[in-house]
């Protein structure tokens, strides 16, 4: 599964925390993120993160794009809902891009770590269905 990682700065802290906490199960995906909070990630972690531009220089926008070709099954957006964004349009556009697609998306860390859970409980196989590339390799379970 392709997951995307995004958080503003008043919660890189806390998504640092998140992908430690839960590096066995991201280690086993692909991993994508905006330029800042995938760099603290890989830093802090090791994980293998593709790194978009930064946040307010495109990189919200390049995942939306991604979202857009089906080529996301996940977002985690650690938002800042307390401070005024220089690009809240591209933020709300990657919302509503997930919402458009139906691409799961947490935007708080309570709702990252069910997602996760859920993840590694196979509750998001569904997303393979979407995704044409794998949907030949599926076999159906009986
Ligand atoms: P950043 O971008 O990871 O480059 O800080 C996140 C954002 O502000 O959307």
């Amino acid at each position: 599964m392709k997951i995307a990682l995004i958080a503003h700065d008043r919660k890189k802290d806390l998504i640092i925390q998140l992908c430690t906490a839960y590096q066995p199960v991201l280690e086993k995906h692909e991993l994508f993120a905006t330029g800042t909070t995938g760099l603290r990630i890989s830093e802090a972690t090791g994980l293998n993160v593709h790194r978009f531009k930064s946040g307010p220089l495109g990189g919200d926008q390049q995942i939306g794009a991604l979202i857009s070709e089906n080529e996301m099954d996940i977002v985690i957006f650690l938002r800042d809902p307390l401070a005024a964004m220089p690009h809240e349009p591209d933020v709300t556009a990657l919302i509503r891009l997930s919402d458009v697609y139906e691409i799961p998306l947490a935007t708080k860390i309570g709702t990252a770590e069910v997602l996760l859970r859920g993840l590694d409980a196979g509750f998001i196989d569904w997303r393979h269905f979407y995704n044409s590339d794998e949907k030949d390799n599926l076999e159906p379970e009986f």
